[in-house]
């Protein structure tokens, strides 16, 4: 099966799922498509208010940090892909439970092996955690991953994964704004 097709047809199921309870309160699910040959994918956390109402990934406040850093080191957010961990957007932006968290990461799991990406960006602590479990790595907090590279074999080849605190951070605390900047460099020159 082509790209297109099966991510079309995940987006679909995504679209109707149920399988946990944030169905309830969800507007839209996440189906932003990113680009399907894209060598870099984000991982974020879970939608927000603007994104709920539109299904796109970061367009929000955390949205206009993440494209500040991705200017920062010159990638095109449209030749990443981006994604994140839960599809429906959590309540009084809660953080996502564990249940909701393995309900939805058969989808995730999908779209890592449809990109076949050769960059795993996770952001935040949510997103590391289910990257680092994937790829059997030693479970490590954010604040000591943050910017390293760590190198993974997977089924379609070799994998950099290379944790960066979540962008939002930066939304309330001005000083994790250079912390994030410093990090990208080091993601720019490892994929250089
Ligand atoms: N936070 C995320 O993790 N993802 C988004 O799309 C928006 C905010
Ligand atoms: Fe389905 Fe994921 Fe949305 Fe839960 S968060 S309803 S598992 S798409």
């Amino acid at each position: 099966m082509n790209k297109e097709k099966a991510i079309k047809e995940l987006e679909d199921e995504i679209t109707n799922c149920k399988k946990c309870e944030l169905c309830e309160t969800r507007i839209k699910p996440l189906t932003d498509r990113g680009n399907l040959d894209a060598e870099v994918m984000l991982i974020g956390e879970a939608p927000g208010y603007h994104e709920d109402l539109t299904g796109r990934a970061f367009i929000g406040k955390a949205g206009e940090i993440l494209n500040k850093l991705l200017n920062s080191i010159n990638l095109a957010r449209e030749d990443t892909y981006i994604t994140s961990i839960v599809k429906c957007k959590p309540p009084h932006n809660n953080d996502p439970t564990d249940e909701q968290i393995n309900a939805c990461k058969p989808y995730l799991d999908r779209q890592i092996s449809i990109i076949q990406p050769k960059v795993l960006v996770p952001l935040g602590r949510f997103a590391c955690a289910f990257v680092f479990e994937k790829y059997g790595l030693r479970k490590e907090r954010i604040s000591e991953a943050h910017g390293k590279t760590y190198t993974v074999n997977s089924l379609f080849g070799c994998i950099k994964i290379i944790p960066q605190y979540h962008p939002s951070v930066a939304g309330y605390n001005a000083n994790m704004m250079s912390t994030l900047l410093e990090d990208f460099k080091a993601f720019k020159r490892a994929i250089s």
